[in-house]
């Protein structure tokens, strides 16, 4: 993957309550495929509408999240869910965590091939299960033991992720961030933050490889000041704990905006690169990436689409 070193970062930032802000994904994205990009923002728009709805009609954060996520698995422009990148072997192994940041619950969910929703999987497991982290066909079983909907490989599996691999695989089985992770981050009414994020990994990736997504702090972390969803290489966000470490900064008197800047640009200088939402308790939404992210955020009366840098 290419170095991000000295790429510049772009920034929206948006003050207001409650919030709501997605991501489906950080890298550079062609510009050129018109219809794609057209689909890919009707995608975000639907999972914004998804949460936004929670949230106005006075509901949880982390149910605004997660119905957002779930809106975003389903569709196939996203690496999440349908459409998920593909390993080695050709196969979905998915990804997934959210937190509740008032209560500090929290699920995660690795390597899961045969679920429709793996967010929702993480969800049960925050809400049902004695444990936080499950991974495969254990993590499968308990979902489906809570009326979690099952998806075959057939259906998870899409043109555009095989097409995607058979390049990879043609470049020397370089790993390709498919840029389509997806994410959440909302306040809701009562102050209360939660986080989201879920993801088909990298293209080409070793069978059982685990990213930073479901593992509690590097790629996904809420308290009761922060929610943070990220995307990107996730074996950089591992190494430095990625969202935990924004949320540190910031207990320790960062702004948001400092703390995830500061953390993009060691993300940088460790070879990697990506990108983040992030809430806070006042409302303030913040959204970095080193080059371009599919996103979108809804705070008070303004709601945004957006996918390049510049936009
Ligand atoms: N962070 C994800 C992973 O490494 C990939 C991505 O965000 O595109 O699994």
């Amino acid at each position: 993957m290419a170095a991000a070193t000295g790429a510049p970062m772009s920034t929206d930032a948006v003050t207001g309550m409650p919030c709501l802000a997605v991501h489906g994904g950080a890298g550079l994205v062609e510009r050129t495929d018109a219809a794609f990009l057209a689909l890919a923002r009707a995608g975000l728009r639907a999972a914004l509408a998804a949460g936004r709805g929670v949230l106005e009609d006075g509901g949880a954060a982390l149910e605004a999240v997660e119905a957002a996520v779930t809106v975003l698995e389903d569709d196939p422009c996203f690496n999440a869910g349908r459409g998920s990148a593909l390993t080695s072997a050709g196969l979905v192994e998915m990804d997934s965590a959210i937190i509740d940041g008032s209560s500090g619950r929290m699920g995660a969910v690795a390597g899961i091939t045969a679920l429709r929703h793996p967010v929702h999987a993480a969800r049960l497991l925050l809400q049902h299960g004695p444990h936080v982290f499950m991974i495969g066909p254990g993590a499968e079983a308990f979902a489906r033991d809570h009326g979690a909907l099952s998806a075959t490989q057939d259906w998870l599996i899409t043109p555009r992720a095989l097409l995607q691999l058979s390049r990879a695989q043609a470049t020397a089985g370089a790993l390709v961030p498919p840029r389509g992770t997806v994410g959440a981050v909302a306040r809701d009414r009562q102050g209360h933050l939660a986080a989201a994020t879920s993801t088909g990994g990298l293209t080409g990736k070793w069978p059982g490889r685990v990213g930073d997504t479901p593992v509690i702090g590097a790629g996904t972390w809420a308290d009761e000041r922060l929610a943070i969803s990220c995307t990107g290489h996730g074996e950089s966000f591992i190494r430095m704990v990625f969202a935990h470490s924004v949320a540190g900064a910031v207990r320790h008197g960062s702004s948001p905006r400092e703390a995830v800047a500061s953390a993009l640009a060691r993300i940088a200088s460790l070879g990697g690169s990506g990108g983040c939402i992030v809430a806070d308790r006042q409302g303030e939404l913040v959204l970095m990436q080193h080059q371009d992210m599919f996103r979108a955020w809804w705070s008070g009366a303004q709601e945004q689409v957006a996918i390049f840098g510049d936009d």
